[in-house]
């Protein structure tokens, strides 16, 4: 089983929160999409024929691809890689950018699901975040795409802006649980320092995410989601009964994954590799027929951790057995009376071999994580 990232590194403009790689030189978009196209041939061994059960076009702004280029990733995914014969093909999309004949374009070339950055439904919080879209316009795309037949839709909401309050928040909430997408995102506001708002920090137009503000935002979250029937599958990530994003869970489950396109990252089992996260070099380094990557190395306890942090954020949990036979840890056995506290308190639970977090120990996730991670001898 293994998954499929396209990255598309461009964004007509930078919102104020955002890290990720990307220009805003969409003009080279045609470039790119011809070197991505020889970067999916080039990499078609990598996953060695397993099977494709998910394709996932993220960025960056994939809703700035175009039908030709849409055309011409999709056919050689389709030719190159052991596509199974009902993939989960999701593209992140801008709602300014979503018009009746792009999402056509999409349905058209087998795109089924969208996941649309709406981020928040106050037009004053959008401006201020730098985003390109309106509510009203965020509201409209939606139900145009479900017009055109998509039915499965995410939509991404962050929370605990500094000007955020719980009126607000509710709101948004209210408006998202209205519209009743399939999925639903949500994610803390973090500032990163490569960005508008942490040079704002750093020169004290805003002030640092209040932690206790945020816990009580992410409650209100939690308790709106499970009213309106959406279960938690993972901190920050809700679905309807059955509509969780199988690419993602995969990340979660410590499955294969391929990334094509400048900054994205790899892994085939045995090692991770990083693209440069540079579209000159990219280019350049692709028309040489050489692709410009790192391999990321990472020792046994990294890789163990790394997968604690991130299982023990799912409601799958943390595959004990997976732990034993891949890197030979017994976390029972480590931690047993760490856990049997942490069960105590009804924070943890052992289920048929996977150790689970309650609601309440998912407020703690990171700390509980982090405590259970191993050390190297
Ligand atoms: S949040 Fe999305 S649209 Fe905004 S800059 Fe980042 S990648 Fe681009």
């Amino acid at each position: 089983m293994a998954g499929l990232y396209i990255h598309i590194p461009f964004c007509k403009k930078a919102c104020h929160y955002c890290d990720f790689h990307f220009t805003q030189s969409v003009g080279q978009i045609d470039a790119m999409v011809d070197a991505i196209a020889d970067e999916l041939v080039m990499q078609s061994d990598f996953l060695g024929r397993d099977t494709v059960y998910t394709v996932y076009f993220g960025g960056g702004t994939p809703s700035l691809l175009e039908g030709p280029h849409l055309k011409k990733l999709m056919r050689i995914i389709q030719h190159e890689y052991a596509l199974s014969s009902n993939p989960e093909i999701t593209i992140e999309a801008n709602p300014d950018d979503l018009d009746k004949e792009k999402l056509s374009t999409f349905f058209d070339h087998g795109v089924n699901r969208l996941s649309i950055g709406v981020q928040s439904f106050n037009d004053d919080q959008l401006k201020w975040m730098n985003r390109q879209h309106s509510s009203s316009q965020a509201m409209d795309t939606f139900y145009l795409a479900r017009q055109m037949g998509f039915e499965n839709i995410s939509l991404d909401l962050i929370y605990a802006l500094p000007s955020e309050n719980h009126d607000n928040w509710l709101r948004d909430l209210k408006m998202i649980t209205t519209l009743r997408p399939e999925h639903i995102s949500s994610y803390c506001l973090t500032i990163e320092p490569q960005t508008a708002f942490g040079n704002w920090l750093k020169k004290g137009k805003i002030k640092a995410i209040d932690e206790d503000f945020a816990a009580d935002q992410f409650e209100i979250l939690l308790e709106i989601m499970s009213k309106y029937g959406y279960e938690q599958y993972e901190i920050s990530n809700f679905a309807q009964p059955g509509y969780e994003s199988q690419h993602n869970s995969a990340y979660w489950k410590d499955e294969k994954y391929l990334g094509i396109g400048p900054s994205a990252h790899s892994y085939n089992g045995k090692f991770r590799k990083a693209n440069v996260a540079n579209n000159a070099k990219y280019l350049k380094g692709i028309e040489e027929g050489e692709i410009p990557f790192e391999v990321i190395t990472l020792s046994l306890e990294d890789q163990v951790n790394e997968y604690i942090l991130t299982s023990l954020r799912t409601k799958w949990g943390c595959d004990l057995s997976l732990l034993k036979a891949k890197y030979e840890v017994d976390l029972l056995a480590e931690q047993e009376h760490y856990l049997n506290k942490l069960a105590g308190k009804g924070l943890i639970f052992e289920d048929e071999g996977f150790l689970v977090l309650t609601d309440q120990g998912k407020l703690l996730a990171d700390k509980i994580a982090s405590d259970l991670f191993i050390e190297s001898d």
